[in-house]
């Protein structure tokens, strides 16, 4: 996500309507004081009075027409600082031809000047023309009026254009940074929609709190039962992985128990809070400031919260900005989690809730990838029910299903989380086992087989059941064939042969043999 454009400020159209009213004013006491000079203090020297004229006249036309020049040239801050000199210069100068009388308008022109320049630009063109402005008018009055009392006013001049242009560039900060805010909420909205992974939600999130928001810790956590998961946890500079927090007595949990936000700007005053007792996570250092805001939504019940090792570091447009953020947040993580539901679902079995034969497959062919990286072994279990049909005709279809739900609870206590099962058909399953020779997998084999055969159901109708006996074949990969259509082909081979031998046995792979 590029967040850099938004970072440009105002753009060049929002600058020139605020210059228009000083331009305005500009002009009109460009011309005042052009009107002043001729008439209320007469001047002999005619040469004098065209050159004054041409200084108001040309001023005038420069002001009106610096709308039009600022709009048009190209390079923004070149023409800033063109600007700055050409009116520093200009300003100062204009000391040299006007009588002392009229000096106050030509301090109003260079706050004006100094206003303007601010606003269109940065600190740097607006202190050059006030500072060069005065020097210059300093230096040529050193000469005509040596007043003691002109350094004051000079200094006085100086100072309050100084702190115009600190007040507009604050001001055009705090402006700045809220559409930046918003503006990265707003593509963050935008992104997040289309987002149904996770994974990607939570990456985007952690994008938007890095630009958005300045703060040392920020963290986001799920609700799972007594405690916090922390989906993202930031703090000084690191990010924290797998992290849960106690739900009882944390400010967490009271924004999610009230479903309210909740602003702490100083950590160190008293707070007057039910049940809360504040714990330092993770760097081992006190936030000052807090502020956390509550995420709800069908499948989510969380809460999301920025916290600064300073107090006062937040203010309301912070919290406006948190809202915001945890409400799509919120909305988008609902999104992924029906999404990841519904794609699991369609992974599963309905009845025994393995693996489909089509996710089996392709399960099984990501984990002969990695077993082909680490060149290690990958078995596979062929599992077939013995004499499922009579079983059923006995005892019904429904006590069947319950044997089956059976079975696959059987052999998930025995297989490790990164190995799979699938439904292969009707009451035949296959187990694959990744890191995995044909040794261990003929213990697990015969553990799920004994585990079968001491098994009883307890039926309603028929009281204590015995379940059938189960029968499988197992083959390894690579070692045995390359290929995994070609090892469940042979893998098959073996579970017939176990039914041929006499059922409720395991076919071991060739490599068991081998010692
Ligand atoms: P063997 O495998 O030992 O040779 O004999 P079998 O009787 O198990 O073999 P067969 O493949 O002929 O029969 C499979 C039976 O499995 C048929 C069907 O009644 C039963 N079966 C298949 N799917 C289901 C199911 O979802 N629920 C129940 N209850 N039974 C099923
Ligand atoms: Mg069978
Ligand atoms: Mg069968």
């Amino acid at each position: 996500m590029d967040y850099k454009d938004s970072r440009r400020g105002f753009r060049p159209q929002e600058n020139l309507i605020s210059i228009l009213p000083s331009i305005v004013a500009g002009i009109f006491l460009l011309l005042a004081s052009t009107a002043m000079v001729l008439y209320y203090f007469p001047i002999e020297n005619a040469l004098f009075k065209t050159v004054i004229t041409l200084y108001g006249v040309l001023g005038s036309v420069y002001l009106a027409s610096y709308y039009l020049l600022f709009r048009a040239s190209l390079n923004k801050t070149r023409f800033a600082w063109i600007n700055a000199i050409i009116s520093g210069v200009a300003l100062g100068g204009i000391t040299l031809l006007v009588t002392e009388e009229i000096d106050y308008l030509l301090y109003m022109l260079i706050i004006l000047a100094a206003m303007n320049t601010s606003l269109i630009s940065t600190r740097g063109p607006s202190y050059f023309l006030v500072i060069s402005a005065v020097l210059i008018h300093v230096i040529t009055d050193l000469s005509n009026y040596p007043l003691d009392h002109q350094w004051i006013i000079n200094l006085g001049l100086t100072i309050a254009s100084l702190m115009i242009i600190e007040t507009i560039q604050q001001l055009k900060k705090i402006a700045r940074d809220q559409i930046n805010g918003l503006e990265i909420v707003n593509e963050f909205s935008k992104q997040i929609v289309s987002t149904l992974e996770t994974d990607q939600v939570i990456a985007l999130l952690n994008a938007a709190f890095q630009n958005a928001i300045k703060a040392d810790t920020y963290y986001f956590g799920i609700v799972d039962n007594e405690e916090i998961r922390l989906e993202l946890f930031y703090d000084d500079g690191e990010y924290f992985n797998n992290v849960r927090l106690k739900r009882k007595g944390t400010l967490s949990n009271w924004v999610i128990v009230h479903q309210q936000e909740l602003f702490l700007p100083d950590l160190r005053k008293n707070i007057q809070l039910d049940d809360v007792e504040l714990v330092v996570i993770g760097k081992k250092k006190r936030s000052l400031s807090w502020l956390g805001v509550p995420m709800r939504g069908s499948y989510v019940d969380g809460v999301m919260a920025i916290a600064s090792y300073h107090p006062n570091a937040f203010d309301r447009s912070t919290l406006e900005l948190l809202s915001n953020i945890a409400q799509r947040a919120a909305l988008a993580l609902d999104n992924s989690y029906a999404h990841a539901l519904v794609k699991e679902q369609a992974r599963l079995d309905s009845l025994t809730r393995v693996y489909n034969h089509g996710y089996f497959i392709q399960a099984l062919g990501e984990q002969a990838k990695n077993c082909i990286l680490q060149d290690l072994p990958l078995s596979l279990i062929m599992l077939d029910i013995d004499f499922f049909k009579q079983y059923n005709d006995k005892f019904g279809h429904l006590v069947g299903d319950e044997v089956l739900i059976n079975l696959c609870d059987v052999i998930r206590s025995h297989i490790k989380n990164t190995d799979s099962i699938g439904r292969w058909g009707g009451e035949e399953f296959a187990i694959s086992l990744p890191f995995t020779d044909g040794q261990k997998a003929m213990i697990v084999a015969e553990r799920i087989r004994e585990t079968m055969a001491s098994l009883k159901l307890n039926n309603e109708k028929y009281g204590e059941l015995p379940v059938p006996t189960i029968s499988m074949g197992i083959a390894v990969f690579p070692v045995e064939r390359d290929d995994i259509i070609k090892l469940i082909d042979l893998a098959d081979n073996r579970l017939y042969t176990a039914k041929e031998r006499g059922r409720d046995q395991v076919e071991p792979p060739s490599t068991f043999w081998k010692t």
